[in-house]
């Protein structure tokens, strides 16, 4: 068999079962048939949404899975109709697909794509089977990319080539966290110059929320983080003023409306808790005051919230990938991070083999990312 027709064996790390560790597996990754492509994985980032997946607060996944979703790699093989990457073109993997034919793809304001998990699952290939095995059992995708392989078979509407001079340990981010946060702020809350603005959440994707703030002009950007730890990096991508919510005995909106006179003109939850969602709400300002949710708050879970809060004015909304339409988008902004518009590398903590996928998991729940 020419080598693009092999099954291809390779490591890649499996969650067997919820709330279980990862275990790093030979697998076997089946050849790419028509309109997907397979890719040699060089690098990928761990975004806390895969440690959603291993708790099992992720809707509708199935286990056997191999997750991970902010890689880059090399195209190894390309199946029948791909058009857009030949072996050996670096592409940059994402979560959420750009068909280029749905009616929301077809929508210049919005990013969603009817092929995305939300509508349907993406654990299987579109022909609905999978193209991972291990130990003869069939291993779902995740997300379509499974990222967490050395090699992984995916959908061509889920990759985009970019710039032969990227560097795809550094860019990988591109793929989910930097993006999300970046977009977040640019393109879903649209920060003007000279405002005000809280993030809550001090993880790789509220990092990027400050980066997306600065770049648009925000006169202070406030900070929000119960590991202070975390403050060192945040000033130095932008950040103001940076606040513990423990070191207050108030609720962190009073202390944030003190700090401000009336509230912010933008907050961001960038955690993932109804309690958190219901603070950033309420720390914004009356009438004109808007709150992004960027983290995922568990499936299944309610957020009550003050109707009167929105009722004044304030505008709660979310983001999916900080609004970015992927495919279109991602090459542009490798050229910008090569242009150095913006600095994701410092979002970088620590570089692992993937036999030490846990311990990067570790780290990630320590919040020492
Ligand atoms: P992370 O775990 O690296 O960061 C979370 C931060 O929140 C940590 O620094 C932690 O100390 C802090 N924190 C926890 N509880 C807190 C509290 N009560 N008050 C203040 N700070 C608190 O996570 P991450 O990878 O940056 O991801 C953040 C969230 O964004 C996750 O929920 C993830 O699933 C979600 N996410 C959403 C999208 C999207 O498209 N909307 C994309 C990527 C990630
Ligand atoms: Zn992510
Ligand atoms: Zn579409």
């Amino acid at each position: 068999l020419p080598l693009f027709l092999q099954v291809i064996r390779c490591r890649a790390a499996v969650a067997w079962a919820r709330g279980k560790p990862l275990s790093v597996e030979e697998v076997e990754v089946a050849p790419p048939k028509a309109h997907e492509v397979r890719v040699k994985i060089v690098a990928t980032g761990i975004c806390h949404t895969d440690d959603h997946v291993l708790e099992g607060s992720f809707p509708d996944i199935d286990f056997p899975v191999i997750p991970g979703h902010e890689g880059a790699g090399i195209v190894e093989s390309t199946g029948e109709g791909v058009t857009s990457v030949k072996p050996g073109d670096k592409v940059i993997l994402f979560g959420l697909p750009q068909c280029g034919e749905c009616r929301f793809c077809l929508n210049p304001d919005s990013n969603y794509c009817l092929k995305s998990h939300l509508s349907e699952p993406q654990n299987l290939l579109p022909d609905k089977t999978s193209r991972f095995t291990c130990k003869g059992k069939q291993i779902y995708h995740f997300l379509w990319i499974s990222t967490f392989a050395e090699y992984t078979v995916v959908p061509e509407y889920t990759l985009a080539k970019i710039d032969a001079a990227a560097p795809l340990d550094k860019v990988c981010l591109l793929g989910c966290g930097f993006s999300t946060g970046y977009g977040a702020a640019i393109n879903t809350a649209k920060v003007k110059p000279g405002s005000t603005c809280a993030i809550f959440g001090l993880g790789g994707v509220g990092l990027s929320v400050i980066m997306g703030c600065k770049v648009s002009g925000a006169s202070r950007i406030i900070a929000i983080d119960i590991n202070k730890d975390k403050f060192a990096k945040a000033k130095e991508l932008g950040a103001t003023e940076c606040i513990n919510p423990q070191d207050f005995k108030k609720p962190v909106q009073e202390v944030l409306i003190e700090m401000t006179g009336y509230g912010v003109d933008y907050s961001f939850e960038v955690i993932g808790t109804a309690d958190t969602v219901i603070a950033a709400l309420a720390s914004c300002k009356m009438n004109t005051g808007v709150c992004v949710m960027v983290g995922l708050v568990p499936s299944g879970s309610v957020v009550p919230i003050d109707p009167l809060l929105l009722l004044s004015g304030r505008t709660c909304k979310g983001t999916l990938l900080g609004g970015w339409k992927m495919r279109d988008s991602i090459p542009k902004l490798v050229s910008s991070y090569l242009e150095k518009k913006f600095n994701s590398d410092l979002l970088i903590t620590h570089t692992l083999p993937i036999a030490k996928i846990n311990e990067g998991f570790e780290l990630l729940r320590a919040g020492k990312r």
